[in-house]
């Protein structure tokens, strides 16, 4: 089992509330690096130390009322194939309706775990109402706020016993996935390096839960190669939807260490890239931008340099990636895609000694101290690395609360100009001393 959870239900139900109340983090400053405003779709949630992905599909569903049954079947079909739990949200208020009565009948025949959410129990009087909802005979009825919070908890309390957030670390190679919108070239990426042959992997629609990697081993390189959406056959369910393209990714860049963001030079950078964008750094991925069909563009002296900066004004405030303009059908740049790749993975493994840190960052925090505030100086007195997958590092102070957004990106930047993290998101955490 894995650590996707989908939430579905029709329109209006409280699906995006409950999304953002499943999400809303209480570490201001990791959500600031990863920039959560962006979107909606797409979070992490931490509950009594498991952390698991969640999916409001919701924000995929457009269109008005009346068409939105077909749109809402797909998103459920989409769903169950590939989130490891679902929350379906219904409004207590409204009750049971026939679009959520087409809802359940879809979901009982799936083994995954559907946890049933009454939702808008915002006063006792309501809790009695959401026993209606065991009539849809998906089992146990969770009464919640999303709007206030409450029942949330045992929701959480149940949901965490079926999420396997465990890493997979069998394997001790780089993990590196392409993701990408459809077209831009991902399967002729893979192909390029793997050989035609490749392409046949074809696992029965439904069947395989797990994405495939390949050990990558040529040309000096070694690593796993994650799959990811486009490389494998489609299932029965329309492809174009962004939703599947999206759901498809966050698995294998769950799974990988380093996400290669392939575009299409021809189109740049769009909003979808920049969910995928979302996802490896919230999930604190190393990150490298491969722009491809770079053979299509009609040069001009400085066409990268204008490229680049159109990327990384998108990217802001998250700009030090490499970024490599690459034709796959010319062979330009494929092999340096990984280099830069491995590259970005070693920042992301890098570990600093705190002599060093300290010996490094202590004199730069001294010349510019962060700004009192109310007339309070903070002091930072003492730097180290969190021992954590991806690189964290802790400044220790008298009042870390002082600290304010814009210093902590100062401190940011100076560890990156200081050590090379280039393509790593970094996390900075003020602590008391
Ligand atoms: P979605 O379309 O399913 O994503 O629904 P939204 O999250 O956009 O919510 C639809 C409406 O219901 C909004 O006006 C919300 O403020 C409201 N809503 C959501 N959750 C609650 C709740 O727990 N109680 C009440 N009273 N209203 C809620
Ligand atoms: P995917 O959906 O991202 O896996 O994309 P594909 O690998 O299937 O490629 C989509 C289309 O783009 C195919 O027609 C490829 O031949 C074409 N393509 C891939 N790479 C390049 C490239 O470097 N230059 C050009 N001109 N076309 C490319």
């Amino acid at each position: 089992m894995g650590n996707i959870v989908a939430i579905v239900g029709r329109p209006n139900v409280g699906k995006s509330t409950l999304f953002n109340r499943l999400t809303e983090s209480k570490d201001a400053i990791v959500d600031e690096i990863s920039g959560v405003t962006r979107d909606r779709l797409y979070g992490r949630s931490n509950w009594g130390g498991k952390e698991f992905s969640v999916i409001d599909t919701g924000g995929y569903v457009h269109g008005s009322e009346d068409i939105f049954e077909e749109e809402i079947r797909k998103q459920v079909i989409l769903a169950m194939e590939e989130a490891d739990a679902i929350i379906f949200v219904l409004d207590v208020v409204i009750g049971i309706t026939d679009l959520d009565q087409v809802v359940a009948n879809m979901l009982r025949k799936i083994k995954k775990p559907v946890f049933v959410v009454s939702n808008k129990v915002d006063n006792n009087a309501r809790i009695l109402q959401s026993s209606e909802f065991y009539s849809l005979g998906l089992g146990e009825v969770y009464s919640v706020s999303a709007i206030n919070g409450s029942g949330t908890g045992e929701l959480l309390d149940d949901l965490i016993k079926c999420i396997d957030s465990r890493e997979d670390e069998e394997v001790d190679l780089p993990k590196i996935t392409v993701a990408g919108r459809p077209n831009v070239g991902k399967s002729s990426f893979i192909n390029a390096l793997l050989g035609e042959e490749r392409n046949i992997v074809t696992p029965i629609a439904g069947t395989t839960r797990d994405s495939i990697g390949t050990r990558y081993n040529a040309y000096g390189f070694d690593f796993m190669l994650i799959d990811t959406a486009g490389l494998r056959k489609k299932g029965k369910v329309t492809e174009d939807l962004e939703f599947y393209s999206v759901l498809r990714s966050i698995r294998a860049i769950e799974k990988s260490d380093v996400v290669l963001i392939m575009i299409d030079a021809q189109e740049g950078l769009q909003a979808q890239d920049m969910n995928i964008v979302n996802i490896a750094q919230k999930n604190s991925k190393g990150i490298v931008v491969l722009v491809n069909k770079w053979d299509l563009i009609v040069k001009e002296t400085n066409s990268t340099k204008v490229f680049e900066e159109q990327i990384k004004r998108k990217m802001a405030p998250f700009t030090d990636v490499p970024i490599l303009f690459i034709s796959v059908h010319e062979k330009q740049r494929v092999l340096k895609s990984l280099d830069a790749a491995l590259k970005v993975y070693k920042n992301l493994t890098r570990k600093i000694a705190t002599r060093v840190l300290n010996e490094t960052m202590l004199p730069i925090v001294e010349r510019n101290p962060p700004p009192a505030t109310k007339g309070k100086y903070v002091k930072i007195k003492y730097i180290t690395q969190i021992p954590t997958r991806a690189p964290s590092f802790a400044f220790f102070c008298n009042l870390p609360q002082y600290v304010k957004e814009p210093y902590k990106r100062f401190l940011e930047n100076q560890l990156r100009e200081q050590f090379a993290f280039t393509g790593v998101p970094l996390n900075i955490f003020m602590r008391k001393k």
